[in-house]
């Protein structure tokens, strides 16, 4: 029996990313923790293929069973491996956010439809196929760290990849920003701090990248594991929210463990636009100081924007680059607002007839998908990309990199091909 594992990407993002890969992407760990999942000795073959460095070839060999993971943006690749596979006699199922937001209709490319986190419903569909008696759609969402598998890091491609493992310590946010998709995917807890630095220990990685959606969330935790990672010696990153920049105990704990960047979803300088989504946490007028102590503590700051709330307004969003400035981010990255199916964003924008188009390979953040409430689509798009040309324009640029107290930090490098890859993306 052959089995293929499969992360799907949108041919969209592949097409630019193939010839920057290296300097934007990891090696995958949904991969990885996949693959850790299939009981041993079910297959004598398992191949892996990560589509974001990798092509898909249907006819490269036979496969008893494919099994492809995809998030909203790959959902049209997606579908088409699933009907590729299916006419070449392969039994297909599908996992991922899309297919747990959506899984009627994934059920209309594919066997089955696993939903939901894999840790329990992929074993328990395995054995069940192998049985000869799968059904159509499998959730679990009873899982606990315990349950999580150590990833299967080998197997994953590490071509045109960073060379920086990432490792999850807790996938869950206390949070409920509207539009978020990581609610509808991850519900548990925290794993125990000892097995997250035993994992990073064997590993013998010098820098790391945590997927945790919000590392500082829960307080208490991270110091714990902060604490317990420190002896390892290495450096890492991750992403936060903007109130870990009033903590100076958790930033000095942080610098001290080795964290040397945060990526923060600003996404607003309007406060009106972030407490429309519920993200009153966060108070835009205080974000200058915030970076400002961020950095004091030697930590670099990646600040992310949301374009397009409802409460935006064509001046506002055409005066970010200059207001960015004025924060002195280390980095920046800009999105149109995004309502994921299976978000309250999108439950509401469906409900009110705002939704434009159900193309999900527009849902990338790069295209606007919805009517935004004072402005018009195009013109929103059109503004997208003028903020991301200005934003990234050389001089910024070189302000950006040379003025960053990262420099002086040894990451002056990492820093300046950060921003340069990011200049790309944004204006290609
Ligand atoms: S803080 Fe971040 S991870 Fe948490 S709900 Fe908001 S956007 Fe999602």
């Amino acid at each position: 029996m052959r089995l293929l594992l499969i992360q799907a990407w949108s041919h969209d993002e592949t097409a630019y990313r193939s010839r920057f890969s290296s300097l934007l992407s990891y090696p995958s760990l949904t991969l990885a923790v996949l693959y850790a999942l299939v009981p041993e000795g079910l297959f004598e073959q398992i191949d892996v293929l990560d589509e974001n460095s990798q092509r898909v070839d249907y006819d490269r060999a036979h496969y008893d069973l494919v099994l492809i993971s995809f998030e909203t943006s790959s959902a049209v690749s997606a579908y088409k491996h699933c009907d590729a596979f299916r006419e070449r006699g392969s039994y297909v199922a599908v996992g991922g956010y899309h297919a747990t937001a959506l899984p009627e209709e994934a059920a209309q490319h594919c066997d089955t439809v696993i939903s939901g986190p894999a840790e329990k419903a992929l074993p328990a569909f395995l054995m069940d196929w192998a049985a000869g008696h799968p059904k159509a759609f499998y959730r679990d969402t009873n899982v606990c760290p315990a349950d999580f598998p150590l990833p299967a890091r080998d197997v994953v491609t590490k071509k045109r990849k960073l060379k920086i493992p990432a490792v999850i310590a807790d996938r869950g946010c206390m949070n409920g920003c509207k539009y978020c998709s990581m609610r509808t995917m991850w519900k548990s807890d925290p794993r125990p701090v000892e097995e997250v630095a035993e994992e990073m220990r064997s590993l013998r990685a010098k820098h790391f990248v945590f997927y945790d959606p919000n590392f500082f969330g829960k307080r208490d935790y991270a110091m714990r594991l902060m604490k317990a990672i420190e002896p390892l010696h290495v450096l890492w990153a991750s992403d936060a929210t903007a109130d870990f920049g009033y903590d100076h105990e958790l930033m000095e704990t942080a610098y001290r463990s080795g964290c040397r960047g945060v990526v923060v979803g600003l996404e607003s300088l309007n406060s009106q636009s972030l407490a429309g989504v519920y993200k009153r946490f966060h108070d835009a007028d205080k974000y200058e100081e915030i970076i400002r102590n961020i950095h004091s503590h030697g930590i670099g700051v990646n600040g992310c924007f949301v374009m397009g709330f409802d409460d935006d307004t064509e001046e506002e969003l055409l005066a970010l680059p200059e207001r960015v400035d004025r924060l002195g981010l280390d980095l920046c990255k800009f999105a149109i607002l995004t309502p994921y199916p299976g978000t309250r964003l999108y439950d509401e924008m469906e409900r009110d007839g705002r939704i434009l188009t159900k193309n999900w390979d527009l849902y990338n953040q790069h295209h606007v998908v919805y009517q935004p409430k004072h402005l018009d689509p195009q013109r929103l798009h059109d503004i997208y990309r003028h903020v991301w040309k200005e934003a990234y324009r050389w001089k910024r640029v070189g302000k950006r990199v040379f003025g960053s107290p990262a420099l002086f930090k040894g990451a002056g490098g990492f820093l300046l091909g950060a921003n340069i890859g990011f200049r790309y993306i944004g204006i290609k």
